[in-house]
């Protein structure tokens, strides 16, 4: 049976090209605000942690988590772990935590497609041909959730996310604007971090 959980035609454009892993990504992001009961988040109360490291392929799941959930990168809701394995933890504060992760027999066998031998000569994705683009999406597309993901509830997980200001002071030396937490002290005047000499 065909997963219901497809990325709309604007997640792919968001992404930028069709590839197989972010609708793997799109399908975890819709299955997990469906086990923790929660819509998509409008706001700021949703959060994503990614294990995908960087330096390998299947980074495009990302894309798809954001496209589902709405926990963007840019709302700062997502953060990634830098483990270098294909799962991630969805986690609500009002409700709870769940990770979900691509079992080892599905990798083994989505891994035989002709995609992937183009992927490891270094093709990029949009310049794989379409058949075959389409031929390992819709292959995933046919595969059972429990086939793919195992699910481990993380009743126990903690996650504090940074408290909000607005307040903010101009850096004393470029006179650029910089928001309180990022200010630096240097011969006792607020300064931006570039300007400071200092590391973060
Ligand atoms: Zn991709
Ligand atoms: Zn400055």
């Amino acid at each position: 049976m065909k997963t219901t959980h497809i990325p709309p035609d604007w997640a792919f454009e968001f992404h930028g090209h069709r590839c197989p892993f972010m609708p793997i990504g799109y399908r975890m992001g819709k299955l997990a605000l469906e086990y923790l009961n929660v819509e998509r988040e409008k706001d700021h109360g949703f959060f994503v942690f990614p294990e995908i490291g960087e330096g390998h392929p299947q980074a495009c799941m990302a894309d798809g988590m954001q496209a589902a959930t709405g926990a963007t990168y840019g709302k700062v809701l997502m953060a990634k772990t830098f483990y270098g394995k294909l799962a991630a933890t969805f986690f609500h504060p009002q409700k709870s935590a769940v990770r979900y992760s691509l079992r080892p027999e599905f990798v083994d066998a989505f891994g035989k497609f002709e995609f992937f031998a183009y992927r490891k000569k270094g093709v990029e994705p949009s310049q794989i041909p379409q058949k075959l683009v389409d031929e390992v999406i819709n292959w995933v597309y046919e595969q059972s959730d429990d086939s793919m993901f195992k699910i481990e509830p993380r009743p126990d997980f903690k996650f504090v996310p940074v408290k909000g200001s607005f307040n903010k002071d101009k850096c004393s030396i470029c006179s650029e604007y910089v928001f309180e937490r990022y200010l630096r002290m240097k011969d006792g005047k607020p300064v931006c971090i570039p300007c400071s000499g200092y590391e973060k």
